[in-house]
């Protein structure tokens, strides 16, 4: 048989090209498609991916492979064709790609060590059977039965150690099927040591779940590519359903991925998995590199069923993949902000249909984009509409922050409806969260007797006030205007601007109940290791009354003696500059009115706000996502902002400027002139400054690009795929279904 003579590598650089370099004699046999090699590359020795093999190469001087560094493929044919996918659909370079598919620390190391490990064959009453007479005729292969029946698992050396059975005898029990042996990798830190939790069983499901249940089932059984959206409200029971869709996913003999927003992946979720299953892997930020390594491997041995992560475990290297969850699809902590700027969630579908695999995406609130999916029929749809127990929803009210100005004398920031009720829910031992939304970002321009907003009739986007100049402007088409000396809806003169902090209220509360406990919680109070985590206790053990916090406190934690929550100010999400304001404004008020009257005591969720009367406070107040849909689909629909066309985002930074606003005015005139072509379907807003004006010392200018559908925006970006590459001094990034616009 003649030998290939050439490989295609991919390489870690942002460019979406394959390179030839010849086979030589020294890696013939070694050589394979998904395999990592070492070639030079300018001057270099660098890692790169096979990703085919070719006879034909039009290349004159042609370098060699250096060498092959796996044994066996690294990346599955699947892998590597989702790898392509996203180089094409993200505009990164191919091996960039590929390159994020790998932890770090298995990046960089060559060779795992493994060990041999040994733990007990499934049937428990089997090898207690077995025992009684292993007692008398080999009393050490009785004892080393006796030490595994006790833990997990351990090496096979050790196993020898502590029982004094010889490793004949260790593989005899395996002759005899009492125990099994698999490698792993050697040095293992274990991520669950020592605690051996129980398994439970499947709870009892609700109508509501069993019907979900048999319906993911049924997709299961099928075996072929599908997307379910699940809404379910807050307290539902979607995990539930999650535990028994994994557990018939394995019963077909197949694996899963979940993937939760980092916030949730809290050793509570993680043990809510593992009390139910046995092969669980983990994989996110805040394991140790080594830990990481290892489990990555555990996965790749296929020791591994299920894999738990954030983000990037949407690219485990499982085989035989047949259901994905997305736990908090809505979430834009999917959506990674560095290249490959990919969301988890879309891939998650890329990754499905090549491995012809189920997914499941769940919220309370699901995005439109997944809403409106599911309306063509793209997703199959199944809601749960009460919570678990019939606990009821909570009671909102929302409480109007122009009356309190008007009545009132100084500014507070805590109505006096929200402070007769803390007094209320503290007198009967209830727990309090107070939510503040991130600061940093309140330069909107909002009138405090009407609530009127400053708006760009054009984008429908808040204009932002600009100090220096004192002008305000759109952050998305550059409109610019002064601001306006008095209100223009009801001619009051007070105009202004508006914030909080969280100290100035730390300092109202404190004043106010100076005999209860107070945690704040935000990036500044929780920087130490675990605080979060340790907070979080304390408050759930009841050692704090009153909690005060940004987004993390918003997330999937129950706290069943919440029955009060505040939110302090909902305006500073709705005016963010961005076209989804709306909807991360009803969604994070679901989610934190979910907090609360989880336990058997009814709750109730104030918001306080100076715009009583916007759509997205209304919906959320009265728990009715498909109204606030159908309502916020209107409006994109009138401006052609996704779900109903397609956009992207590109961000120009740079030390200087002058520099960044050039490249940026000419960008914008190159994009201007290629979308003549396209007759109305694509629009070009701006250049303008970004609104966050100025990241670590770099000055951002973005572009927003909007077309009617993907393949009008990914013509239009093609033609401009270079331009990151023309100015050393400015760095221009594309990103494809944008959802960070700040
Ligand atoms: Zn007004
Ligand atoms: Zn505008």
């Amino acid at each position: 048989m003649p030998y290939v003579k050439f490989a295609e590598i991919v390489l870690s650089i942002p460019l979406n090209k394959k390179f030839h370099y010849s086979i030589p004699l020294s890696c013939i046999n070694q050589i394979g498609i998904g395999k990592r090699v070492k070639v030079p590359f300018r001057g270099r020795t660098i890692i790169g991916y096979c990703v085919g093999l070719t006879d034909v190469s039009g290349i004159k001087e042609i370098k060699d492979i250096i060498q092959v560094i796996d044994a066996k493929p690294i990346f599955t044919p699947q892998l590597l064709a989702i790898s392509k996918w996203m180089a094409d659909f993200y505009f990164c370079g191919w091996g960039e790609a590929l390159e994020t598919f790998l932890p770090f620390a298995v990046r960089n190391s060559f060779h795992a060590k493994t060990v041999n490990v040994v733990r007990l064959s499934k049937d428990e009453g089997f090898v207690k059977e077995a025992l009684t007479s292993l007692k008398k005729k080999a009393p050490r292969q009785g004892k080393a039965l006796e030490i595994l029946l006790k833990g997990e698992e351990m090496t096979v050396s050790e196993l020898s150690r502590v029982s004094g059975c010889n490793l004949q005898g260790i593989y005899r029990l395996r002759e005899r099927d009492l125990v099994s042996l698999r490698k792993k990798p050697a040095d293992d830190t274990p991520l669950f040591a020592g605690r051996h939790l129980p398994k439970t069983d499947h709870l009892m499901p609700t109508k509501e779940q069993e019907r979900a249940i048999v319906f993911i089932k049924t997709r299961l059984r099928e075996g072929k590519y599908r997307t379910v959206l699940l809404r379910g409200v807050t307290g539902s029971g979607k995990t539930e359903i999650y535990l028994q869709a994994i557990s018939e996913t394995i019963a077909l003999g197949r694996k899963a991925i979940v993937l939760v927003p980092e916030i949730s992946l809290t050793p509570q979720t993680i043990e809510r998995f593992r009390s139910r299953f046995d092969k669980i892997s983990v994989l996110h930020s805040s394991l140790t590199e080594k830990q990481r390594y290892n489990q990555w491997w555990e996965i790749k041995n296929g020791n591994a069923d299920i894999v738990i992560g954030a983000r990037s475990a949407l690219f485990a290297p499982l085989d035989n993949l047949g259901l994905i969850v997305i736990d908090e699809e809505h979430e834009n902590t999917f959506k990674q902000d560095s290249t490959p700027r990919y969301n988890a969630r879309d891939l998650s579908l890329v990754r499905a249909q090549y491995e012809n695999a189920v997914v499941v995406l769940g919220s309370a609130t699901p995005s439109l984009e997944s809403y409106h999916n599911a309306g063509l029929g793209k997703y199959d749809y199944v809601t749960l509409k009460s919570r678990i127990g019939d606990n009821p929803l909570p009671r909102v009210q929302i409480v109007d922050m122009r009356g309190e100005i008007q009545r009132g004398k100084r500014q507070s920031c805590i109505s006096r409806y929200l402070e007769l009720n803390m007094k209320k829910c503290l007198a009967q031992k209830g727990q309090i969260i107070l939510f503040l939304n991130r600061r940093g970002f309140s330069s909107f321009v909002n009138c405090r007797r009407c609530g009127f907003v400053l708006m760009c009739k054009k984008c429908d986007i808040s204009l932002t006030y600009h100090k220096k100049q004192d002008v305000v402007i759109c952050h998305y088409c550059y409109h610019e205007a002064s601001v306006p000396k008095e209100c223009p809806e009801c001619k009051n003169p007070g105009i202004n601007f508006f914030a909080f902090g969280t100290e100035k209220i730390e300092e109202e509360i404190k004043a106010k109940f100076p005999s209860y406990r107070l945690l704040r919680m935000d990036s500044d109070t929780m920087r130490g290791n675990n605080a979060h985590e340790k907070a979080l206790s304390a408050f759930k053990r009841g050692d704090i009354d009153i909690l005060l916090g940004t987004q993390m406190i918003a997330k999937g934690l129950d706290f069943p003696n919440v029955t009060l929550v505040g939110v302090l100010s909902a305006d500073t999400i709705i005016h963010l500059p961005d076209f989804r304001a709306s909807e991360r404004t009803f969604q994070l008020l679901s989610q934190v009115a979910g907090r609360t009257g989880r336990g058997s005591q009814e709750g109730l969720v104030i918001i306080q706000t100076f715009n009583p009367e916007h759509y997205s406070i209304i919906f959320a107040a009265s728990h009715d996502y498909d109204g606030f849909a159908k309502k916020e689909l209107e409006y994109r629909k009138q401006l052609y902002y996704p779900p109903y066309g397609r956009l992207a985002r590109i961000v120009l930074r740079g030390k200087r400027e002058e520099d960044v606003k050039e490249r940026s005015i000419e960008l914008a005139e190159k994009l201007k002139d290629t979308i003549k072509l396209y007759k109305n379907t694509v629009e070009i807003l701006g250049p303008s400054p970004a609104p966050v004006t100025r990241v670590k010392d770099n000055y951002r200018w973005h572009i927003v690009v909007k077309a009617i559908n993907i393949e009008y925006l990914q013509q239009v970006l093609t033609s401009i795929k270079d331009e990151p590459r023309i100015s050393k001094k400015v760095q221009t990034v594309i990103d494809v279904d944008a959802y960070m616009m700040l």
